[in-house]
C-alpha cells in the first residue's frame, strides 16, 4: 500500500508506461491531446499538454494532436487554429493532426453494429422524460418502454436519424446497459443525438452527432491510442469508456488512466468562464494579459519553457489540490532571471538635475547585458546632466531603514556613480517636483573611487536619451482565492477592478523603444516586463509587466506597517 502511495507521487502514469513497456505490451507508446475547439486553452490544459507529449517524447512514442469537434454549435474553427498555436508554442508537435468528424462515419457503423447485436435501440422519450427514468445516486433508474424495440425497427428509426427526417430531439440512440447500476453512467447512456445543424467541417452531411463518450473511446481505439489520459472526472465514465470498446470490433483497446486538474487560486480555468469573461467584455479577448489562456500568458510575456519547468515540478496525482499563484509567478521569474538582458526603466519619473555635470554633454558608460552570463555582452548607457530616478526613490522625510535619496544623502546610481542630494525643488503646493544632486567624478567605474560604499543603488534613466513609454501593470483578475467557490455569488462579483495599472509616462532606454512584441527585459531592481505584441509600436512601446522582482523595501515597508498596528 505504503509502495502504491509513493508511486503516484512519482508520477504514477509514468510508472504504468514503463511497465507496459516492460511486459512488451506495447512496441510503441501512443498518446493524444483532445481538445474541444469551443475555446483557447488555458493553463490547466497545458498540464496535459506537457504530460501527453511528455510522455511520448520520454519513450520514443507519438502524440496525436485531436480536435474533439462533436458537437457542431459551439466549435469553430478559429479556435482550432488559436489551439495548434498555443500547442506549438508551448513547444510540442504532434505526429498526426485529427479531428473527431474524420470518424464520423466509423463511429456510426459501430452504432449500427451495436443495435445489430442488440445492445443498443432508439429511444423516443423526450429529454425531460429520460432524466426523470434514470433514477438518481440512490434510486435505480427504470428501463424505457422503448427499450425493447425490434433490432429491425431501431435500424430503420437510425437510419432515418441519420437521413435528417426528425426534428432535434425527437429520438436519441441509446446503449442498452443497465439501468440499475450504481454508476448513472451506466444506465443506458445516449450515444447519439439529432442536431439539425451544419458542421464547420463535415457541412450537412450529418443530422446525427455522436455523443463525447462514444466519440472518445472509438477515436482513441482507430488512432490505436495506448494510453488515454484524461482528468479525474472521467473517473465514473472508465466503466463506460470500456464497456463500449468491448462490445464493437475494435481495433484496439487504450487504457484510460485519470489524473488531477491543475487548478490556480485567484482565476478560473473553465472555458465557459473565460469565454463570458471576454464575450461581455470583461477583458479585452481570449489573448488578456490577466488571462489563464496560453495565448494572454504567452502576451503578458511567460514563456513556454517557465510553464513546462512549472507543470514538470508539481508532477502528476489524483489528488485534488490548488496551486498558488505564486508558484507559477516563481517558475517564471526563475526563467526570466537566466534569459532576460537588464535594462533601466523609470515608472514613475522624478527629474535630477547633476548639478556638477556638463551641459549638452553625453557620456557613455558600459554595463553587463546580464551581470551573471558575461556571455551576454556589455550595453552601453548614456548619463546626462539631466536624469530621471523612480519618485519612490526618495524621501524628504525618511525612516531610518531607508536607504535610497535623501536631502544631504548619497546613492549609487546604478551603472554610474554615487549621487549626494544637495536640493529639493518644489511647487506651490510643495510638491518635490525637481532634486538638484551632485556627483562624484572618482566613483566611476575603473577609479579609485569605484570601490566606495553607500547604502543604496537605485535606477535611472537619462532624461535626454530616454524614450517615453505605456507600462502596464498587472495584478490578480480576481480578488478571491476560489472566485467560483461560492455558488450563491456570480464569479463577476469578485473580478478585481485594479487589475491593470496603465502608466503612460514611463521612461526606458532607447535600445528598449526600439524592440518589438515578445521581446523580454529585467528592468533592474524593478520587474519582468515584455513588449506588447498586439499594442507596442516601434517609437511608442508598450510594456506588459510580467512579474515582479522581489522587493526588499516593500517587505520592509509591510514589516513596518505592521509593527505600527
Ligand atoms: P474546460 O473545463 O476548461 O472547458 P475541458 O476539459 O472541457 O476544459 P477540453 O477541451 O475537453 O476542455 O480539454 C482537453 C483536454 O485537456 C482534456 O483531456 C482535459 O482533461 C484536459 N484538461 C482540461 N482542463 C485541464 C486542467 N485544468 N488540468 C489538466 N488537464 C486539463
Ligand atoms: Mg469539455
Amino acid at each position: 500500500m505504503s509502495n502504491e502511495n509513493q508511486t503516484v507521487t512519482t508520477n504514477f502514469i509514468r510508472n504504468i508506461v514503463i511497465k507496459d513497456l516492460e511486459a512488451g505490451k506495447h512496441a510503441n507508446i501512443i498518446t493524444r491531446f483532445p481538445p474541444e475547439p469551443n475555446g483557447h486553452l488555458h493553463i490547466g490544459h497545458a498540464k496535459s499538454i506537457c504530460l501527453n507529449f511528455g510522455i511520448a517524447d520520454e519513450f520514443g512514442g507519438r502524440t496525436n494532436l485531436r480536435f474533439d469537434d462533436t458537437n457542431p454549435l459551439k466549435e469553430n474553427e478559429d479556435f482550432m487554429l488559436a489551439i495548434m498555436d498555443d500547442v506549438r508554442w508551448l513547444g510540442f508537435e504532434w505526429e498526426e493532426l485529427r479531428h473527431a468528424s474524420d470518424y464520423f462515419q466509423q463511429l456510426y457503423d459501430f452504432a449500427v453494429h451495436l443495435i445489430q447485436t442488440g445492445k443498443a435501440y432508439v429511444e423516443s422519450l423526450s429529454s425531460e422524460e429520460i432524466r426523470a427514468y434514470r433514477g438518481t445516486l440512490t434510486e435505480p433508474g427504470r428501463e424505457s418502454p422503448y427499450r425493447d424495440r425490434p433490432v429491425e425497427e431501431n435500424l430503420a428509426l437510425f437510419e432515418r436519424m441519420k437521413a435528417g427526417e426528425f426534428e432535434d430531439g425527437l429520438h436519441v440512440l441509446r446503449a442498452k446497459i443497465d439501468m440499475a447500476s450504481s454508476n448513472i453512467n451506466m444506465r443506458d447512456p445516449v450515444v447519439y443525438r439529432i442536431r439539425n445543424a451544419s458542421h464547420h467541417r463535415t457541412g450537412d452531411s450529418w443530422h446525427i452527432y455522436p455523443m463525447y463518450d462514444w466519440a472518445h473511446g472509438i477515436s482513441d481505439a482507430i488512432e490505436g491510442v495506448t494510453h488515454s489520459l484524461c482528468t479525474l472526472e472521467f473517473e465514473d465514465h472508465r466503466p463506460l469508456y470500456d464497456w463500449f470498446l468491448d462490445n464493437i470490433p475494435a481495433p484496439c483497446h487504450p487504457q484510460q488512466i485519470e489524473f488531477a486538474r491543475g487548478n490556480l487560486d485567484y482565476t478560473v480555468m473553465s472555458k465557459r468562464k473565460l469565454r463570458q469573461l471576454v464575450e461581455e467584455g470583461h477583458v479585452s479577448g481570449w489573448d488578456d494579459p490577466r488571462l489563464p489562456t496560453l495565448a494572454g500568458l504567452r502576451r503578458r510575456g511567460f514563456t513556454p519553457e517557465a510553464i513546462r519547468a512549472f507543470w514538470a515540478e508539481m508532477g502528476i496525482s489524483k489528488s485534488h489540490s490548488i496551486i498558488s499563484m505564486g508558484v507559477l509567478e516563481n517558475a517564471v521569474r526563475n526563467d526570466l532571471n537566466a534569459i532576460a538582458p537588464r535594462t533601466m526603466a523609470v515608472l514613475d519619473p522624478l527629474k535630477v538635475v547633476l548639478t556638477n555635470f556638463p551641459e549638452e554633454e553625453t557620456e557613455w558608460l558600459q554595463a553587463s547585458v546580464h551581470p551573471q552570463n558575461e556571455e551576454m555582452g556589455k550595453r552601453k548607457v548614456p548619463v546626462t546632466r539631466e536624469i530621471w530616478i523612480e519618485r519612490s526613490d526618495f524621501m524628504e522625510q525618511p525612516p531610518r531603514k531607508f536607504f535610497r535619496l535623501k536631502p544631504g544623502g548619497e546613492v549609487r546610481l546604478r551603472n554610474a556613480f554615487i549621487v549626494m542630494c544637495t536640493d529639493v525643488i518644489k511647487n506651490d503646493a510643495g510638491e518635490v517636483i525637481e532634486l538638484h544632486c551632485e556627483f562624484d567624478p572618482e566613483s566611476r567605474s575603473g577609479l579609485p573611487g569605484a570601490a566606495r560604499k553607500v547604502k543604496g543603488t537605485i535606477h535611472w534613466v537619462s532624461a535626454k536619451h530616454g524614450v517615453q513609454a505605456e507600462v502596464r501593470l498587472y495584478d490578480r483578475l480576481f480578488t478571491v482565492p476560489d472566485p467560483l467557490g461560492d455558488k450563491s455569488r456570480n464569479f463577476l462579483e469578485f473580478l478585481n477592478p485594479h487589475s491593470l495599472d496603465l502608466i503612460d509616462n514611463a521612461v526606458v532606454e532607447a535600445p528598449v523603444a526600439e524592440g518589438s512584441g515578445g521581446d523580454l527585459y529585467q528592468f533592474e531592481r524593478t520587474g519582468y516586463f515584455c513588449h506588447d505584441s498586439v499594442d507596442s509600436q516601434p517609437g511608442r512601446p508598450v510594456l506588459n509587466q510580467i512579474v515582479t522582482l522581489r522587493d526588499s523595501w516593500a517587505r520592509i515597508e509591510k514589516e513596518l506597517a505592521q509593527k505600527q498596528v
